[in-house]
């Protein structure tokens, strides 16, 4: 089986009428081996409104409580990821979701008792995926978390950039991309480089430059960079982004190893 290309598709592209979808089926056709990942926050957060559930970070973590985690289960595992499902298929690739749980696919624990059911990831199991991948299909993933023997609760929330490193790592995927709703990583100067080092990427989150949402991401690209060659965080907005970085065209940024250069 070829390496794969690990592909997270962010809560801030999800939904809009981006060429994602499009991209992936296409280079499906063309005979590459794929694995998406998936957020979903925003529209977790619309649902949990709609229930009257109110929502409260703490660090860039949603705060889970026993409804919470039912929204969370629902929303992500249901709508968010069916719909990507449903929306591939439609356009002739082939697709089938999964969460974490599934297979036992993401081990995970919870992080802190004062998150509720937050997850940080133990170990991937990757032999879910790999079925899927042999069967010709590309898996989507939910990234729920499945709570190892003895801990308390057995789903757990688990941040979609991390399991999407981590993910990466296991698989040593070719390459781990994240498409997400800015130009690339953003220096002190409001400006994306091509390429950033990992130790200059670490001290970018270091000195705050690299803040919120982002912070996931570069950390994920990092983490997986152990076994991932090629680490890019690329504007999921601009109009067939994913063929262009797979040809090389793409804008974005690259993490890569000290010496290294794509
Ligand atoms: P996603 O849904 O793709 O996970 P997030 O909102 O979680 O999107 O993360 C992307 C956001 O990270 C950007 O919209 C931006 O506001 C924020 N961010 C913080 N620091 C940086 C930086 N240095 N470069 C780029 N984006 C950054
Ligand atoms: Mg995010």
């Amino acid at each position: 089986m070829k390496t794969p290309i690990v592909v997270k598709i962010g809560g801030s592209t999800l939904g809009s009428h981006d060429t994602t979808i499009e991209d992936l089926v296409a280079l499906q056709k063309e005979g590459k081996t794929l694995v998406v990942i998936h957020g979903g926050g925003d529209v977790i957060t619309q649902w949990l409104s709609r229930q009257g559930i109110p929502t409260r970070f703490e660090k860039g973590l949603r705060v889970t409580d026993d409804e919470t985690l039912k929204v969370v289960v629902a929303v992500l595992c249901g709508l968010v990821n069916k719909e990507l499902v449903a929306a591939i298929q439609s356009l002739g690739g082939r697709a089938i979701g999964l969460s974490g749980v599934d297979g036992g696919l993401i081990e995970a624990r919870m992080k802190d008792e004062k998150l509720g059911y937050v997850g940080e990831v133990v170990k991937i199991n990757p032999e879910p995926i790999e079925a899927i991948l042999r069967g010709g299909y590309i898996p989507v993933i939910a990234p729920l978390g499945f709570g190892v023997k003895g801990e308390k609760g057995e789903k757990l929330n688990v941040n979609a950039d991390t399991a999407a490193g981590e993910i990466a790592a296991a698989l040593g995927a070719e390459r781990l991309i994240f498409l997400t709703d800015v130009p690339g990583i953003l220096n002190s100067a409001g400006k994306s480089p091509p390429h950033l080092s990992a130790d200059e990427a670490s001290s970018l989150i270091g000195s705050g430059v690299i803040s919120g949402g982002m912070i996931p991401k570069v950390e994920a690209c990092l983490r997986a960079l152990s076994t991932v060659p090629i680490t890019q965080i690329v504007d999921g907005r601009e109009s067939h982004a994913l063929l262009k970085v797979m040809e090389g065209k793409g804008s974005g940024t690259t993490i890569v190893l000290a010496g290294r250069r794509e």
